[in-house]
């Protein structure tokens, strides 16, 4: 990322200290990191896609390396010991071997965990999976040979789950118990019918595995996934990460329905490092940034001074909706360390004779 965290400022520190410092644990774990350096891709991105996905923007795709991570953790989380489970960045335009052996570097170097991010045809488990720091599965739509309309910003990844997630991954992580964070497909999200009866084949099939949604399911406005969460909630294993969900409704739908032990709270860093908010209009999400971007919506003429990360907003809306259920300490712990410790560590635990 160009510049990580120029717009940091005195306001934001005032912003940790009187709304977070107290109300987060001591100990943060961040379920949901991208780790990536530019020279990971291997074809260029087109300006349709740098103009449509946050990730492929100039100004992040650079780079974001532990280091950077460590930046993050460091200045806007100070006195707290934040931690999280790395994964790289899943795009067409990745070379996926230099990404996963990225992300295995780093979790052998500073022992922590990461998932593999599997092509779809995934049909080989690697040499050492647990042994280079995997605790399971990334899989992404997007890897899919899908076609791509002209215009990039109506994209609807019409797949299947099971187009990019394959028998392979699956049989593999129900023996070993792990983790498949699943990014939901198709436009509907939880709204669609086929994205609801595959997680629950899922489910029922592979009892073992810990399957979770980012992004609660891509659950960015409350319609997105009011109806949706009564069709999976009795689903054993499930659970839900708050990546850039900025809305205290769907966090709070969230904690009723999933309760806080099956919510772990992630970023999805190196966006979540820019200044701006997730926001629902007409039951439709939007980015809304402080500087102009083509995929988000903004103004060169206003000052827009006053905003903060995405990063905060998440852990704000997380705050709001507890607060409003009245969690106590020890769920509020849950949801930003010891779910995410818990499962890990179960993970790890049991395979670690597998290791080389
Ligand atoms: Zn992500």
């Amino acid at each position: 990322m160009k510049n990580l965290l120029k717009d940091f400022n005195e306001k934001d520190l005032k912003i940790f200290n009187h709304e977070f410092n107290n109300f987060l644990p001591k100990r943060i774990m961040d379920f949901h990191v991208h780790l990536w350096k530019k020279d990971f891709l291997n074809k260029d991105i087109s300006e349709e896609r740098q103009k449509a996905n946050p990730f492929a923007d100039p100004d992040i795709i650079d780079r974001f390396v532990f280091e950077d991570f460590e930046t993050v953790a460091n200045t806007l989380f100070p006195d707290k010991e934040y931690s999280g489970l790395f994964f790289g960045l899943p795009a067409k335009e990745v070379d996926l071997s230099k990404a996963n052996k990225y992300v295995s570097d780093v979790c052998k170097d500073n022992g922590c965990h990461g998932l593999y991010i599997p092509e779809p045809g995934f049909d080989e488990i690697p040499d050492n999976f647990f042994g280079n720091g995997f605790v399971g599965f990334k899989p992404y739509p997007d890897l899919v040979d899908f076609e791509t309309p002209s215009d990039f910003l109506k994209l609807d990844i019409d797949v299947s789950i099971f187009d990019f997630i394959s028998k392979k991954v699956l049989e593999f992580s129900n023996e070993y118990g792990l983790i498949l964070l699943i990014h939901i497909p198709r436009k509907g999200r939880l709204n669609d019918k086929r994205n609801i009866e595959e997680l629950r084949k899922i489910g029922e099939k592979y009892k073992n595995i810990k399957v979770i949604l980012a992004h609660a399911g891509r659950s960015y406005c409350y319609e997105d996934i009011r109806s949706g969460i009564q069709y999976i909630k009795n689903m054993e294993n499930l659970y839900v990460d708050t990546a850039m969900i900025n809305n205290f409704s769907v966090n709070k739908l969230l904690m009723e329905e999933l309760g806080p032990e099956r919510i772990l709270y992630g970023s999805d860093l190196a966006v979540a490092a820019l200044k701006g908010k997730n926001i629902d209009i007409n039951n439709r999400h939007y980015f809304v940034t402080n500087t102009p971007k083509s995929w988000s919506l903004s103004s060169s003429e206003m000052n827009l001074d006053d905003f903060t990360f995405f990063i905060y907003e998440i852990i704000r809306a997380i705050k709001l909706a507890s607060k409003e259920l009245n969690l106590n300490k020890k769920q509020i712990e849950d949801i930003f360390y010891s779910n995410a410790h818990r499962i890990i560590k179960e993970i790890s635990d049991k395979n670690s004779i597998f290791k080389k």
